[in-house]
């Protein structure tokens, strides 16, 4: 059944060629017990090996059951291993971290079969081999003899047609020696059993036939094969596959025999997760932290419409210069014209009355309050503390605003309505004393969290050198307001301001304005109601216009083209101040206001002023859109911006750990592959594919980095305690750090990922391996 034709086998080490096999022709019997004898290095192990499919001959053919094996590839070689032979090795070559039971089957694992089978049929060896008691026990927990038994049984288990004994009682003392052959005589009853021994006693005892070697050359038989007295049999060979779930057992069990330094690798490689997890659960938990923050105190942080906004996006960036066209360090005699880089920046915005009709069309329900600065000119006079009647004078900075209008909350109500409900100004500011009036025209003072206001602004009330005033003296304290006929005196065609205050205080054209209250900006509000000054009543602007409408510089004005209080001629460019509109408004006959502040309910109707907003420029020219500033959404997408640079940051860092986790799987995969040499041999004598064996070394970094990535969110979850502990401690804020389970899931992934991608090349390394070879190892 078995057929060796002119079988040459040579090996290369060096420029040196050994020929370990040199023409060699068998032929064997179906049931036969064969001795191979010859001296060492006569080439009887390379014979077995080439009989067995573990290494390959050069030349010739190896011919089974009538079948030729020149077209043999691989795999067909590892299942010949597998289900048709049988290898028995002088040094048992067991596989030590499993135990016997499982050493039994391992062929048949290898060949898919089911475990209950496995397990029958493995007792069932086990027991003609007299060690059913054994079956748990690990392989060097037996005696020498034992364990070659183990390795007989092992041969047996897939029920091959031909064992191979390479030397089996070659490391067996004389009496163990006897037991084991009496053990392969009685195999031999029904098997080819090829056995190798360089013990001429042993061979006559046992052996029906006898075949010497020398030199890699036959040069005796003692019973050798009459050609054709065989006939032709039908042979196929079931195919082996691992499974993976056989890997990650073998890998698994191969782990617990090293225990310590898989958890200290796993722990090494787990560092770079648990940073990672770290940084994610702590800027998540601050991003949770600063978007409640907006959505409790930004949400009431107005939308400003002003009569410039800033235009930072990048395209008026590139507008700022046509330098493009121009040459550097020119010899040109010529001086060219610069844009202002502010020009294109700034957008001017024409608040007109058809953008204050579309305002004044928005749902209110979506509004807490609004507010807008007029134009309009106010001219007021204080009657200081010793008696002088002064000017009230205003910069940027001591400038007097309106107060917000605030909005009834009633679905019905389509006009805008001032009223002392709840509204902006109650959500925003505590009432120190006082009542606020918004029908009557009247200040409120509004301070800071330490209840100062600037001393511009007392002195402007008249409370000239003072450290600090009384609420009572405040609640006392009166202003007038000048309207335009007796602050303006008619003189030739220009019209000038009085200089004679205590009259123009004391005449009828005046309104007089009481502190109506003192108010202060909520605790929890701080950073939108930071400022402080002083705040007058909407209804102030319309009684002053109402009047000054009317007045007589008004008039004048309306009739003239050029300029009654400068005598000058107005300017064409509609955005400048010297324009007859701006005039007019500046002198009370038109409520065109310059900057509107729009205080949206909540953080949800937000969106939909700003969806309002964006509608009023859709289909209109750049240069008649309407931009508004949202400082909100500023302040938060830098926030958001300077956290994911951090974030980013930091986990770059952090990577690094996992790159240098990458290698160091490599290496002690390698490691790994080295120990396992024998095992990998072992498992390819038994029809182990080498896709099997990359399996096994990929399974042992799987679990590696499954046990990395596990520890790694485990000790970050255990981290995010005291972390919490110092950030509460710190800034008050409890339970911040947070992981996500969904990122904790993506970087065990990573994890797993960077360990297979460590392993991989030593896992390639070890299925490369020769199995002659590999089983030679120790
Ligand atoms: P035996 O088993 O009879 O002692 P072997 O079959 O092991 O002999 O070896 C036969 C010859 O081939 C020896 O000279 C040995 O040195 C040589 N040989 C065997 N395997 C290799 C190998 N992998 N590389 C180089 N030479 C080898
Ligand atoms: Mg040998």
């Amino acid at each position: 059944m078995l057929k060796l034709k002119h079988i040459k086998k040579s090996y290369k080490t060096g420029d040196f060629q050994q020929h370990a096999l040199k023409d060699v022709s068998l032929s064997f019997r179906k049931n036969e017990f064969v001795a191979i004898l010859g001296q060492s290095g006569s080439g009887k192990t390379t014979m077995l090996n080439i009989i067995g499919g573990l290494d390959q001959y050069d030349s010739g053919d190896l011919v089974i059951n009538s079948k030729s094996t020149k077209n043999f590839k691989q795999k067909d070689w590892d299942a010949y291993r597998n289900n048709c032979v049988g290898f028995i090795f002088q040094s048992y070559n067991l596989i030590t971290h499993i135990s016997v039971l499982s050493n039994i089957e391992m062929g048949m694992t290898l060949s898919g079969i089911d475990s209950k089978t496995r397990r029958k049929k493995a007792m069932e060896v086990l027991h003609k081999v007299g060690l059913k008691d054994h079956a748990h026990k690990k392989p060097n927990q037996l005696s020498g003899g034992q364990m070659q038994r183990v390795a007989i049984a092992r041969a047996l288990a897939n029920d091959p047609d031909v064992i191979l004994a390479d030397e089996p009682t070659g490391a067996l003392d004389s009496d163990t020696s006897v037991q084991i052959m009496d053990l392969i005589t009685e195999i031999a009853k029904d098997k080819l059993v090829i056995m190798v021994t360089h013990n001429p006693e042993l061979a006559n005892d046992y052996a029906n036939r006898i075949i010497e070697l020398k030199d890699g050359l036959v040069t005796s038989d003692s019973h050798p094969v009459q050609e054709d007295s065989e006939k032709p049999s039908t042979f196929s060979i079931r195919k082996t596959a691992m499974s993976y779930l056989t890997a990650l057992a073998l890998s698994f069990n191969n782990i617990k025999t090293k225990k310590g330094r898989t958890l200290l690798t796993s722990f090494a490689s787990s560092i770079g997760i648990i940073g990672i997890a770290l940084i994610l659960a702590l800027s998540n938990g601050f991003q949770v932290e600063i978007d409640n923050f907006e959505k409790d105190s930004l949400s009431n942080m107005p939308i400003q419409v002003a009569s410039q906004a800033m235009q930072m996006d990048a395209a008026s960036f590139s507008n700022t210069s046509k330098t493009n066209d121009l040459k550097k360090y020119t010899s040109e005699k010529s001086v060219y014209a610069q844009d202002d880089v502010m020009d294109s920046m700034i957008h001017q915005n024409k608040i007109d009355e058809d953008y204050i009709d579309y305002i004044k069309k928005m749902d209110t329900d979506l509004l807490s309050g609004i507010s807008y600065q007029n134009t309009t000119q106010l001219n007021m006079i204080t009657k200081q503390q010793n008696g002088i009647y002064q000017p009230i004078v205003f910069d940027i900075q001591s400038a007097w605003m309106q107060l917000p209008t605030q909005f009834k909350s009633d679905a019905n109500q389509s006009v805008l309505t001032a009223k002392k409900e709840t509204g902006i100004i109650d959500s925003l500011y505590d009432t120190l004393v006082g009542e606020i009036d918004m029908n009557q025209p009247g200040l409120v003072i509004q301070v800071d969290a330490y209840n100062q206001v600037s001393s511009t602004t007392l002195k402007q009330l008249g409370f000239e050198e003072n450290e600090h005033v009384t609420f009572d003296e405040l609640l006392h304290k009166e202003v007038k307001v000048i309207l335009n006929d007796s602050w303006y005196n008619e003189i030739g065609q220009y019209y000038m301001p009085g200089s004679n205050y205590e009259q123009m205080y004391n005449s009828k054209q005046t309104i007089t304005l009481k502190v109506q209250a003192i108010m202060r900006g909520k605790k929890d509000k701080e950073l939108i109601t930071s400022g402080s000054g002083v705040l007058y009543t909407p209804s102030l602007i319309q009684e002053v216009m109402s009047s000054n409408s009317s007045s007589a510089i008004v008039r004048a004005q309306q009739a003239s083209e050029t300029n009654v209080l400068t005598g000058q001629p107005f300017d064409k460019d509609p955005t400048s101040q010297n324009t007859k509109e701006a005039t007019l408004a500046y002198l009370g006959a038109d409520a065109i206001p310059n900057s509107i502040m729009i205080y949206p309910k909540d953080f949800e109707s937000k969106d939909d002023v700003i969806a309002y907003l964006d509608a009023y420029n859709v289909d209109k020219a750049t240069d008649d859109q309407v931009l508004y500033t949202d400082f909100a959404a500023m302040l938060s997408s830098l926030s958001g911006e300077i956290m994911s640079a951090i974030t980013i940051v930091l986990i770059a860092f952090s990577a690094i750990s996992l790159i240098v986790s990458c290698i160091m799987i490599g290496i002690i995969t390698y490691i790994s592959v080295l120990e396992r040499t024998k095992e990998i041999g072992i498992l390819r004598a038994l029809g182990a594919r080498k896709k099997d064996i990359t399996r096994v070394f990929n399974a042992e970094t799987f679990i590696i980095g499954l046990c990395s990535g596990l520890l790694g969110i485990g000790i970050a979850q255990l981290l995010t305690i005291p972390a919490n502990i110092v950030i509460e401690n710190v800034s008050g804020l409890a339970n911040v750090a947070k992981l996500n389970p969904i990122h904790a899931l993506i970087l065990v992934c990573i994890s797993l990922i960077l360990t297979l991608l460590g392993g991989c090349i030593p896992a390639e390394m070890a299925a490369k391996k020769d199995p002659v070879e590999a089983l030679r190892s120790e």
